[in-house]
């Protein structure tokens, strides 16, 4: 009957500490966002204490009725937010998400495409030091060294060259909207299953501003937790229920046991979100405050990776600055902003360096900010970069200090969980 503060005081103390640094950063990562109260109490609720094995109307426990309440809700909005006919909301994260779908399509030693990690691609798309690049024979394309878009000729090339199973679409750090006809037809050809994986842009896919995967894709993949704000949590969607079958089976029992049905109340809960009137307007919000920070970053020396964006995010190229990844994203986490250090195409640092930082907007949209207060942030980061390129890598402690004095009063004009959680 304790409350966490008085049962365990050291652990109330780090959700605290969490509490007032989301309160009182802002927030630059791509693939972060603020979820509403609804969905952490959905997430925080008894569901926690229930197994689950199986699909709504055909579980292994008894007492699942319930569960099944609220799993068909998830799965009856996903489908509808997507205009697809298949959902599975089971997957703990889009890496089990992703593995899932390499375990139902594909078999080890067998071939896959996916985009590089250093074009952008994620460690589940064939990345060498992943399950997806280890156990599978992994085919990386990149995107064009002068324009960074997907160079569909080298995809084509490489499709016809190994004959892959499975070509996957999407990634961690592209900016741009992806042509997913021309994908298909590459798949079509050579006889491949065609998968996005839409873990980023979802939430644009979702307010109809992004090209959907449909009716492209055999299957799309996602997390839960980025522009879709909701928990953390994957989920695979499809228009083919003869693949559906095989995916269920799948994740469980191929790759997992008993779902986390609290965490899927609370996909219901911001599925639910993402169908109301507002949320379109919050994604387009999102799409043009992206495009304000990267231009501001533009007019303040940085390179922007692809010359813009189509999405949430940006990739900005450091080098015409002399700063990198590394150094920009400690200085502006001193001065309360945070984002993370990110590769360029063909970057000639390492990935503990990287030349560039990725930037979005997701989170600082969902508090408020708008395309002001985006080219205020733009000014600040460009600030702290600034002292970077005159200091060298400890920065100009005075210019971070003042940024952290500005950061501190844009985040008080726009509170987060004003009441606490
Ligand atoms: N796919 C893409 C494109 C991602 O960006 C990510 C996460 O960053 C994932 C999959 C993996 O998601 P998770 O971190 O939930 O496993």
């Amino acid at each position: 009957t304790r409350g966490l503060a008085e049962a365990d005081p050291a652990v109330f103390g780090g959700i605290s500490h969490e509490l007032t640094r989301e309160q009182t950063q802002i927030e630059l990562i791509a693939s972060e966002n603020i979820v509403s109260k609804a969905v952490l109490q959905a997430q925080g609720s008894v569901f926690t204490n229930k197994y689950a094995e199986g699909y709504p109307g055909k579980r292994y426990y008894q007492g699942c009725h319930p569960s099944d309440e609220v799993e068909t809700l998830a799965l009856e909005r996903a489908k509808q937010l997507f205009g697809c006919s298949y959902a599975n909301v089971q997957p703990h994260s889009g890496a089990q998400a992703n593995g899932a779908v390499l375990l139902a399509l594909v078999k080890p030693g067998e071939t896959i495409l996916g985009m590089s990690l250093d074009a952008g691609g994620h460690l589940t798309h064939g990345a060498r030091a992943a399950m997806s690049g280890k156990w599978f024979n992994a085919v990386q394309y990149g995107v064009d060294p002068i324009t960074h878009l997907i160079d569909f000729d080298e995809v084509a090339k490489l499709a016809r060259e190994h004959q892959p199973k499975l070509i996957i679409a999407g990634g961690s750090a592209y900016p741009r909207a992806i042509d997913f006809a021309k994908f298909r037809a590459i798949a079509d050809e050579v006889g491949a299953y065609f998968m996005v994986d839409m873990a980023h842009f979802a939430g644009l896919v979702a307010a109809g501003l992004h090209p959907s995967p449909f009716p492209h894709a055999h299957i799309a993949t996602t997390t839960t937790h980025k522009t879709l704000r909701g928990p953390r949590g994957g989920m695979i969607l499809s228009d083919d229920e003869a693949l559906g079958k095989k995916l269920n089976s799948a994740v469980f029992p191929g790759l997992q046991g008993g779902p986390l049905m609290h965490v899927i109340a609370a996909k219901a809960v911001a599925f639910g979100e993402a169908l109301q009137p507002g949320y379109k307007s919050y994604i387009a919000a999102v799409i043009e405050n992206a495009k304000v920070l990267a231009a501001t970053l533009k007019e303040r020396g940085a390179e922007v990776v692809s010359g813009g964006t189509d999405t949430h995010l940006a990739l900005i190229d450091l080098t015409p600055l002399g700063v990198t990844g590394k150094d920009a994203d400690e200085a502006l986490e001193r001065a309360g902003i945070t984002c993370n250090k990110n590769g360029i195409p063909n970057d000639p640092l390492p990935p503990t360096k990287t030349s560039g930082i990725r930037v979005g907007s997701p989170a600082g949209t969902t508090r408020g900010f708008g395309p002001a207060e985006f080219r205020e942030i733009g000014n600040m980061v460009a600030d702290v970069l600034d002292g970077l390129r005159k200091n060298g890598e400890q920065g100009d402690a005075q210019v971070e200090a003042n940024v952290r004095e500005r950061v501190l009063a844009l985040c008080a004009r726009f509170p987060i969980y004003p009441e606490g959680v």
